[in-house]
Order: C-alpha cells, then structure tokens, then sequence
C-alpha cells in the first residue's frame, strides 16, 4: 500500500471516529455511533499493518491475534456492573503503550539533530510521563472500582506539596534531558516519579468523586495516545488521542457540575476536599415494608417515580422494573423514572440498562427535569440507590458528599428503598433517608422484591 493511500485511509478513519463520537452522544443514534467506530478501526489497522512503514507484518498480525483473542473472552465475560473496572484497567493499558513507545522512540532517534532532536526529545518526555501517570492512576482507579483498594481517599501529609514537587523537579528534569540531548538515567527517573505521582494522584481522591476519576483517567489515556502519535509521527494516532483526550476532558467536565465539585480541585487530587467525618449518630428507627403492602401501595398511586441505582444493576431488576411499569401503566399510573448523572459505576450506566430493557425514553428523566416533580408524586421507588438519594449531602455540611446534588425523594408521600441491607452506598456513607417518617425499606434482592410485587399487581 502506498504512502499516499495510508493518508487518505487515515482520512476516512479519522472522519469516521469523530462521527462515532457524535453517533455516541445520543440514545437513538448510540448503535450506528458503534459501527462507525468500528469501521473507523478497522480501516486505520489494515492501514498501518499494510502501509510502508510496517515491518514485520508477521508479527503484528500474531499479536493482534493473541491480544484480540483475549479482548474478545474478556469482553464475553464481563459483567455490565464491572465495565468500569475494565475500562479502567484497558486505560492502564495505554498509559504503559505509550511509556514503552517512548523508551522505544528514544532509544532508536534515528540521525535527528538540532532543533529536530529537541523538539523529538521533549515529545519523548512528556509522552513517557503522561502515559506514566495514566498507568499507576488507572490501576488504583481499578482497584477502587473492584473493592481491592480502600474507596477512602489517601490523606498523606502535604499531599498538595508532594504533588507540586513531583511536577516541579519533573519539569527540571525534562531540561536537563533535553540540555544533554537525552539521558537514559533522566528518563527512567521521570518515569518513576510519574508512576508515583498518578498512584497518589487517584489515591487521594474518596469514593464519591471516582466518576470524575474515570472519565479524568479516559481523558489522560487520550493525551498519552496522541504523544505517542507525536512520538511515532503518526497523524491519526495524533487526531484519534486528542479526540479521546478532548472528549474526556468534556466528560469529567460534565461530571464534575453534576456532582457540584470543582475540576480543578478533583484533578488536583480532591483539593480543599477535606472532611470532617462525623461521629456515629442515631438515625433512629427504620421501618419495613412488604412487596404486596408495596404493590397495593403503586396500585393506588396517581404518580410513581423509580430512581435506580447501582443495586439495579447487581440483581439485573431492570426486567422486572420494566413490567412493574408497564402494568402501572396499563392501570392509568403516571410512572417515570429520574436518572442521577452517577448513578450506577458508569456515565449512563442506568440509561444504558433501562434502554436494554426496552424501556421507553420518554419516561426516562434526568435529575433536573423530575426533582421538582417529587413533592407531587405518590410512590418513590428507590431500586439499589443510596448515595445518589442521600439527604445528608443537602443537610450536612460535613458530609463527604456534601454538595453533591440529589435526587430529592424524600418530598415524595412515600419511599419506598429497596435493599438488601442498612449497608451505606459506594462512598461510604449513612443515609438518613432510612429513618424518615415516610421512608421504608423492603430488603431482600431488588429483582426478587420486584417479581414479588409483581405477582401481587
Ligand atoms: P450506591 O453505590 O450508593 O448504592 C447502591 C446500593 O445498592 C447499596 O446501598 C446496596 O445496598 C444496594 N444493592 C447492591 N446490590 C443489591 C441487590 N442485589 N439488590 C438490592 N440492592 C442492592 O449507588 P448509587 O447508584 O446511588 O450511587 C452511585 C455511587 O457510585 C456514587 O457514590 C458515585 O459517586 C459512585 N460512582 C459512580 C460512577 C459513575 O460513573 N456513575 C463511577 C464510580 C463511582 P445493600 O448492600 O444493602 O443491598
């Protein structure tokens, strides 16, 4: 294949992933987004591994074959509730693609020189410690999301200051190895410091801040591709990193209004996060509900609305939900659902399940359109959610997730929380939406409860 064919393939590839992305952006469109994308891939890999550059096609093809092998057992295999982790650990990943890439570049320059060699030397650098940061952040970001490493943030002394002199004698760093035109002992130690500095970096970040984290670590693996396509003078790795890159850095964006948190202060590693845990305190009394006091409670209800959570997801309720529904509906009951942008362990995590289910998306709301909505409806159902339903990050100040904007169903006549447990949510902390006069909780699996009440509608 020619030069000039590669360019052109590179073209159509890069034109087809920007319309994946805004394939992507919208529920209906979301499956053609995946085809472009697709499509997109395929074409840049027959590109690359056919194109004049490749050497040792052999090679490549029995890499992809084993790593594409593996992709596809591990893809099969994969619950919906442990996506992120995965995601998490592919980001992981890509940072050590491009440490490597960079170590390879930098060993094997070629005859640059002068202005060439520096600007080569300092695309080596940077490449080496962004990828660096991505693969120790993506691993404890993995850990975290799997429960291996404690949710809680990391609080070192002087994290803030550790964080500036790892960046401040890593920029040092990068002048002398660029004054010296490279140096092999400047590199490796950048690397190192890298290493540390993302595993402290996602370490001090607590619980409810790890969507920002995700989509952050999404973000960086995108920078660390396109340094490799700098590194590698590769054009599309270059457009394909930056829209990655760009598209992250939007999300996290996103992410960070929705949960009413600073971006600075997140990526910062949870600056000026720092939080009083308050003392074990008596919530009082819960009580309990049955599911057929729950079934006649929805069957005389004008209005219900569902706020799942990740719970949902765990029991795989989102069948059964979407039957409860459908009969409400059939009875005349207004049922819609309010969807909190964190929701679940994934951005839309909760779109993407109902949407599995074949629940209609008309019905399907975001926080913002049904809250003000909650003081008129009749029956909350709260299915696997905790954090996401907290009124403590409304009432209390010194709460980890003070701040953080809820979905406010306690002004609803009645809650009902589906649970297994009075174990708090993934960041840790009680809800005192338990104890409320109007709350009770029906524990046991959400989708036995939920084919429970079925049986008595
Ligand atoms: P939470 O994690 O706060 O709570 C989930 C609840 O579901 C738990 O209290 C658990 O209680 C219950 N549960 C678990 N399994 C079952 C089951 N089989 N049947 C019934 N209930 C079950 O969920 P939310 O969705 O409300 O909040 C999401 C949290 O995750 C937020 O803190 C968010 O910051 C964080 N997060 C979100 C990400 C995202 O991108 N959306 C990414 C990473 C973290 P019990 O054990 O008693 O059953």
């Amino acid at each position: 294949m020619s030069a000039g064919i590669v360019q052109a393939a590179y073209i159509v590839a890069a034109v087809l992933f920007i319309m994946s992305l805004a394939g992507l952006s919208k529920q209906e469109t979301a499956r053609a987004g995946n085809y472009y994308g697709i499509a997109g891939m395929a074409i840049a890999l027959i590109a690359t591994i056919f194109g004049p550059e490749a050497q040792g096609t052999g090679w490549i093809i029995l890499a992809m074959v084993i790593g594409g092998a593996i992709g596809i057992r591990l893809a099969q295999k994969v619950e919906m509730t442990e996506m992120p982790e995965l995601v998490a650990i592919l980001h992981s990943f890509v940072g050590l693609a491009a440490v490597l890439v960079g170590f390879n570049t930098y060993i094997d320059h070629g005859d640059l020189t002068g202005a060439l060699l520096n600007i080569h030397l300092v695309e080596v650098f940077l490449g080496v410690f962004i990828g660096a940061v991505t693969f120790t952040g993506s691993i404890v970001a993995f850990g975290k999301l799997r429960g291996i490493i404690d949710s809680k943030s990391l609080m070192l002394p002087h994290r803030h200051k550790l964080n500036l002199a790892a960046i401040v004698v890593s920029v040092l760093l990068m002048f002398y190895f660029v004054s010296v035109e490279g140096s092999t002992f400047a590199l490796i130690l950048v690397t190192l410091i890298a290493f540390a500095f993302g595993y402290h970096l996602v370490a001090s970040i607590g619980g409810a801040d790890m969507p920002v984290v995700v989509s952050m670590l999404n973000s960086y693996s995108g920078w660390a591709a396109a340094a490799a396509g700098f590194m590698l003078a590769n054009d599309l790795l270059i457009v394909t990193g930056a829209l990655v890159g760009s598209s992250g850095a939007i999300l996290s964006y996103i992410m960070c209004k929705a949960m009413n948190r600073s971006f600075i202060s997140v990526i910062a590693g949870g600056f000026g996060t720092e939080v009083v845990e308050s003392a074990d305190q008596d919530y009082g009394e819960h009580r309990e509900a049955s599911a057929e006091e729950v079934a006649e409670m929805l069957c005389d209800a004008k209005s219900v609305v569902i706020t799942p959570g990740y719970g949902m997801a765990v029991a795989q309720a989102q069948y059964p939900v979407h039957e409860i529904t459908d009969k409400l509906r059939k009875k005349g009951v207004n049922v819609r659902f309010g969807i909190h942008p964190v929701a679940g362990r994934l951005p839309g995590h909760m779109n993407v399940l109902l949407a599995e289910a074949k629940v209609p998306y008309d019905v399907v709301l975001e926080m913002d359109e049904i809250n003000d909505d909650l003081s008129e409806t009749d029956v909350v159902l709260v299915i696997g959610a905790n954090d996401t339903v907290n009124p403590a990050a409304m009432e209390d100040p010194n709460s980890p997730i003070a701040g953080m904007p809820v979905l406010e169903v306690w002004n609803a006549k009645h809650v009902i929380v589906f649970k297994r447990s009075m174990n708090p949510g993934y960041a840790g902390v009680q809800n005192p939406l338990f104890f409320k006069e109007n709350s009770q909780m029906l524990f046991g699996d959400a989708k036995d409860s939920c084919n429970k009440i079925l049986e008595h509608i």
